[in-house]
């Protein structure tokens, strides 16, 4: 049987992961299985438990990582962000392929234990458009703002340990660019 391909979505905070992740599974075509994360931050406005995130409190979360049920795990800004386990090797075991939208800290340790997978870096086409986006979004303070942009550009600096790197300058070019990254890993993955 065919196996999986894990597609990791990852880049820094605001550059528009999860708008173009949105937008890539309105796609006719987009037959990927999405790996809901898990995390203690407050569910913004609209975010449902259980589609958007599996919110949790921090207790919870500390003892899904002692019973080693997290793939990764990053603390970003005070909260803990994680990638629980099982869900993803039984997805790619059934033939299925798993997409994950990850920060990078996060990414790069699912690169150390799951080398195969197509590794994406969304980028900014350059910081200013990144405040902007973040202040735009509305849903930060100014101070976390800061330190989302600060975290990002030590972050853009970590693009060479991806496979691909996509710019995102508009939507939906980034969608079809990531649609042909994911043929061209088909192909590669399953030697078809
Ligand atoms: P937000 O609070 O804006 O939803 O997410 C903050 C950051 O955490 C984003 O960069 C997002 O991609 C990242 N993130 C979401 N889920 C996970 C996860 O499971 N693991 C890690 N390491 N980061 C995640």
């Amino acid at each position: 049987m065919k196996r999986g391909v894990l597609i990791v979505l990852s880049g820094p905070s605001g550059v528009g992961k999860g708008t173009v992740r949105k937008a890539l599974f309105e796609e006719p075509d987009i037959d990927f299985t999405y790996s809901i994360s898990m995390t203690t931050r407050q569910p913004r406005n609209g975010e449902v438990d259980g589609e958007d995130y599996f919110f949790v409190n921090r207790n919870e979360f500390e003892e899904n990582i002692t019973a080693g049920n997290m793939l990764e795990y990053a603390e970003y800004v005070g909260n803990y962000y994680g990638t629980p386990k099982s869900f993803i090797d039984n997805t790619l075991a059934s033939g299925h392929d798993v997409f994950l939208e990850i920060d990078v800290q996060g990414a790069l340790q699912v690169k150390e234990k799951m080398p195969e997978g197509a590794y994406i870096f969304l980028t900014p086409p350059d910081l200013q458009a990144l405040k902007e986006r973040l202040v735009g979004r509305g849903t930060d303070d100014p101070e976390i703002i800061d330190r989302r942009v600060a975290a990002a550009s030590s972050e853009i600096r970590m693009m060479s340990k991806y496979d691909y790197a996509v710019v995102n300058d508009e939507v939906q070019l980034a969608v079809q660019r990531i649609k042909d990254i994911v043929k061209v890993e088909r192909l590669r993955v399953n030697r078809i």
